[in-house]
């Protein structure tokens, strides 16, 4: 009988134990990113730490929406995304938890994270001019809001208001200049369209490429990705704003932030701080042609060969904050 007692102490005292070993770690994601870009990420972390990493990649929109009414059920731990609009949304959404990090606050620049720490910049891509090397000369690029000078009618190619990216670089010109200042700039590069805004950044490239215009606006790596397809690409990278009075070349991020309803809360906030290290940095922004957000890391030697810059030092949360500005300044200035 005490032999039995024993043993039945001994299975009560060493059953959870043995239980929070059977169980590994697990992480589960949902990625609005698509899977080629972080697969090799999860596998690298898995590889090292052990942690398993379940995922979900699907658009923006859907992944908010199954978050949203998934609730307190969610399996989600991480919410992986693009453009601190992207971002600064699923936080406004109650959607992500805040995350206090000595890690993150030493690796990701304080104006590339929320500033409540609910979510954190992990690669950046930078907004920038892209031009005809044929038929302009870079001395004749300023800033952004030069492109409204007559100089450039019908020359100047955008992407549509649409998308995000142009709604969080209006919104970050709104930060900057104000409405006032701001419609006026969008009003002169709407005056100073060559055709319709073009439905993505590459089309914006071949239409000058194709000679409809000579200038226009687009998110570094997909210059990066067309000149991998086509080295003899007519086309270079100018980075705005550089003079001593401006602000910089207008950056951007794709980002990460710890669910509200995670359930491996603790191990969410590893795997973000791993992402921010030095040593995932490069996976993280090489495998799209982005810049690391961590200074301590360099940009690989395709990305670092369009050249330095200055960028913009404004806090990426007024992208998301002042977004819906954006979108009305837009629509009544006539930018479609
Ligand atoms: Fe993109």
């Amino acid at each position: 009988m005490k032999i039995v007692k024993t043993l039945l102490l001994l299975t009560v005292l060493i059953a959870p134990v043995c239980g929070s070993f059977a169980v590994a770690e697990e992480i589960v994601v949902y990625s609005a990113r698509n899977e080629h870009l972080i697969q090799p990420l999860f596998e690298a972390y898995t590889k090292e730490t052990g942690v398993a990493i379940k995922f979900v990649t699907d658009k923006e929109g859907p992944l908010l929406q199954r978050l949203k009414s998934e609730g307190a059920n969610t399996p989600a731990d991480l919410l992986i995304t693009v453009d601190a609009g992207n971002l600064w949304h699923a936080a406004s959404e109650g959607l992500l938890r805040p995350v206090d990090s000595k890690v993150l606050a030493a690796n990701v620049p304080a104006n590339l994270r929320d500033v409540e720490n609910r979510w954190f910049g992990l690669s950046l891509r930078a907004r920038t001019i892209v031009y005809c090397t044929e038929r302009v000369k870079p001395e004749l690029l300023s800033t952004y809001a030069a492109l409204g000078e007559e100089s450039w009618k019908g020359r100047l190619i955008l992407r549509t208001s649409k998308k995000v990216y142009n709604q969080s670089l209006v919104a970050m010109l709104i930060a900057e200049f104000g409405e006032e200042k701001t419609e006026q700039i969008v009003r002169s590069w709407v005056a100073n369209l060559a055709t319709e805004p073009s439905s993505n950044d590459t089309q914006v490239m071949e239409a000058i490429a194709a000679g409809q215009g000579d200038v226009g606006i687009v998110n570094t790596y997909y210059f990066g990705r067309l000149l991998e397809k086509n080295p003899d690409l007519k086309l270079a990278l100018f980075w705005p704003n550089q003079g001593a009075a401006q602000s910089g070349v207008h950056v951007n991020v794709s980002g990460a932030g710890v669910t509200k309803h995670a359930k491996h809360p603790a191990a969410a906030v590893k795997f973000l701080e791993w992402l921010s290290s030095e040593k995932a940095q490069n996976l993280f922004a090489d495998a799209n042609l982005e810049y690391p957000v961590n200074p301590k890391v360099a940009a690989n030697p395709e990305v670092a060969a369009w050249g330095k810059f200055t960028a913009s030092p404004f806090n990426l949360t007024q992208a998301g904050a002042l977004q819906g500005a954006a979108i009305r300044l837009m629509d009544r200035s006539g930018y479609r």
